[in-house]
């Protein structure tokens, strides 16, 4: 198993009257290895806040939150943030990309930080972006490229240090019809011939057919799944 949450809580105190906020509420899930998982849910429900807690941008109230064995909570900033780049990658629904960089330098911005060597990292950055139909761009600016080329440019940046697991929050928020169809299609491709195991949020249920277990929450807990078995198209 990859990733484990149990009685995962989450209490956010309203600063004027003193109020709590409970966004989660004993969530628990596994997930395992090359799954590609939808989280959905109405808005308020907690999608964001698990995400963030998962990304280890924010603590948990209370719960437990293993990642490939490692208990998260226990780590202190230093540890957890290289525990983050080492192994998670996230994908937001604005993109994210440094607009000074062009696209193989954006691409390239977490194997740098990790002082990689320069050769081995221009031919990594190289062949993800020829697998993400972007070679003909890489030496161009985010401006001067679709939205669909944006995104496939920070899903490469997310992967480019093969992280555990990718974390998405609306990846298609953003994007056109024929844009986001790609990106799906792309995230399918990189979980089946990549082995990389994907949690995406969404609202939409055409982005979420294309993952194999939904999970649905609700008030801050899990309150269904689906599982869609391999020899059906879609659910
Ligand atoms: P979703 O992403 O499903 O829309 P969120 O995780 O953003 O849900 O929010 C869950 C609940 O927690 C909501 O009631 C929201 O208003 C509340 N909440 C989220 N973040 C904060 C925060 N930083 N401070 C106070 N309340 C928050
Ligand atoms: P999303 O587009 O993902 O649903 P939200 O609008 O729920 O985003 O939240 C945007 C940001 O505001 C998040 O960082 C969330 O934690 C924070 N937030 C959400 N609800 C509240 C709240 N009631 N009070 C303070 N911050 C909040």
């Amino acid at each position: 198993m990859l990733l484990h949450v149990r009685a995962l809580t989450k209490a956010y105190r309203n600063t004027r009257n003193g109020l709590e906020t409970w966004a989660l509420n004993g969530l628990e899930l596994d997930v395992y290895r090359q799954e590609f998982i939808s989280i959905m849910g109405p808005s308020g429900s907690g999608k964001t806040t698990l995400l963030n807690i998962l990304a280890g941008l924010d603590r948990p109230t209370s719960g437990e939150l293993c990642l490939q064995g490692e208990n998260m909570l226990a780590l202190n900033a230093d540890e957890l943030a290289l525990f983050r780049r080492r192994n998670l990658g996230f994908v937001f629904q604005d993109f994210n990309l440094l607009d000074t960089l062009t696209l193989a330098e954006n691409v390239a911005l977490p194997l740098s930080l990790d002082k990689r060597g320069g050769g081995d990292i221009r031919q990594r950055v190289d062949e993800m972006l020829h697998f993400l139909s972007l070679g003909e761009q890489m030496q161009r600016y985010p401006y001067e490229v679709s939205g669909g080329q944006q995104q496939r440019t920070a899903v490469a940046r997310a992967l480019i240090h093969r992280p555990r697991l990718l974390l998405a929050d609306e990846p298609t928020g953003n994007l056109d019809s024929a844009s986001a169809r790609a990106l799906l299609e792309l995230f399918q491709q990189l979980n089946s011939q990549q082995q990389a195991t994907i949690l995406m949020v969404t609202h939409d249920p055409f982005s979420a057919s294309y993952s194999q277990r939904v999970v649905f929450i609700k008030d801050g807990r899990v309150f269904c799944q689906l599982q869609r078995s391999s020899s059906q198209p879609q659910f």
